[in-house]
């Protein structure tokens, strides 16, 4: 048969679906011949491709293997995280919950004056739980998550940044609703003055607004998240396409004690008590999430440390006979894990967070 012809007319389709009669035909998308293109990258086009067997119109003219990389590398189909996994927060969760999900979830209710924003800001100190609000926005809204580190578009894409930024989004738009967190967003998005070498990062910046730009107002199903903990890098324009902008502060000694007690309890290690989990709570005032997860990782080596030091052999160690975690396990344990965040930084958030945060 004759070659199918695409939306733009001289397209020929990199895919055969019909029992392979395009042939050894050259593509416009891969450069090559469709056959040069590895299994893997095949199938993963195949599963783009529409009813019609054709691959959408914006993916038409990327690279296969970039292609690839999104739907392998930053595409999460599963991210696994619910609401409850996430320690305090209430007030972010509720904004979270009408600005994003309902908008997801319902388009039809969500348009004209109601139309929501379609960037969001996560902003605060590192450890927080911002990525984990992106993955549970994506579960909670059954979004497709894609999750990308800016500062990998510019150190480990050298000069490929804007070509990946373009089948990220030309992907998330075959994925609806698709939710694209990008970590360290200032690194992408920031005001600092960028000069001769810095010439790529600055296309690579002007990309990510054009595609931004592409999908806002529009119909389609896509947030954008971006994560920071330095805030204050980015520039205007960023702030004006992220519209809403949260602070996702440090937790408060209720959700200190939850994510202890939910650690402990996961691993069926055991219950502290009342008391000794109050104790802890007040001695862990400025340690972020990640911190105390990291604290709770070093008391349970307690227990261990001590067998091993009574000449037990690690090889035959028995779990049944290791004592439990104590309140002195914590207090030796918060020797060793210090908090990561200093009050000064949390001033400066504080600050930008009255300055530009949506609920300041
Ligand atoms: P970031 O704010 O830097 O994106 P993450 O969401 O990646 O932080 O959190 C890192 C880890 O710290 C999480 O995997 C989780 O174990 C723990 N953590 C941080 N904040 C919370 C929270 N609010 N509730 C429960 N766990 C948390």
């Amino acid at each position: 048969g004759f070659p199918r012809r695409g939306i733009r007319g001289n397209f020929i389709p990199p895919i055969r679906s019909n029992g392979g009669n395009t042939g050894n035909t050259t593509s416009r998308i891969s450069g090559k011949c469709d056959d040069a293109l590895e299994d893997s990258t095949r199938r993963c086009l195949e599963l783009l491709c529409g009813p019609d067997g054709e691959l959408p119109e914006k993916l038409r003219n990327l690279e296969p293997r970039l292609i690839e990389h999104v739907s392998n590398e930053i595409m999460d189909r599963d991210p696994n995280v619910r609401w409850d996994d996430i320690a305090g927060l209430e007030h972010a969760k509720k904004c979270v919950t009408e600005m994003v999900i309902w908008p997801l979830l319902r388009p039809d209710i969500f348009k004209g004056c109601r139309s929501p924003g379609k960037g969001l800001l996560l902003f605060g100190p590192p450890g927080t739980g911002k990525t984990m609000i992106g993955k549970a926005i994506a579960g909670e809204a059954k979004a497709t998550f894609f999750y990308i580190s800016a500062s990998s578009l510019t150190s480990k894409w050298i000069g490929e940044g804007e070509k990946l930024v373009r089948a990220l989004f030309g992907v998330a738009s075959c994925r609806q609703p698709a939710v694209i967190f990008v970590d360290e967003v200032d690194s992408l998005l920031s005001q600092r003055k960028s000069e001769g070498e810095h010439e790529s990062s600055r296309r690579l910046k002007t990309q990510f607004l054009i595609e931004m730009e592409g999908f806002d107002g529009g119909n389609e199903q896509i947030l954008l998240i971006g994560a920071t903990n330095r805030p204050q890098e980015l520039d205007e324009a960023a702030r004006r396409r992220l519209t809403k902008r949260l602070y996702i502060p440090l937790p408060s000694s209720e959700a200190r004690a939850w994510i202890i007690r939910n650690l402990l309890e996961k691993d069926g290690l055991f219950k502290l008590s009342k008391e000794d989990s109050d104790a802890i709570c007040k001695l862990t005032e400025g340690y972020s999430g990640s911190d105390m997860k990291n604290l709770v990782k070093d008391a349970t080596m307690g227990p261990l440390r001590e067998a091993l030091r009574q000449g037990i052999e690690i090889t035959k160690l028995k779990k049944e006979d290791l004592r439990p975690v104590t309140l002195q396990d914590f207090d030796d344990a918060l020797r060793e894990v210090r908090p990561s965040v200093s009050s000064n930084e949390l001033v400066m958030y504080e600050e930008w967070n009255k300055q530009f945060g949506s609920l300041a």
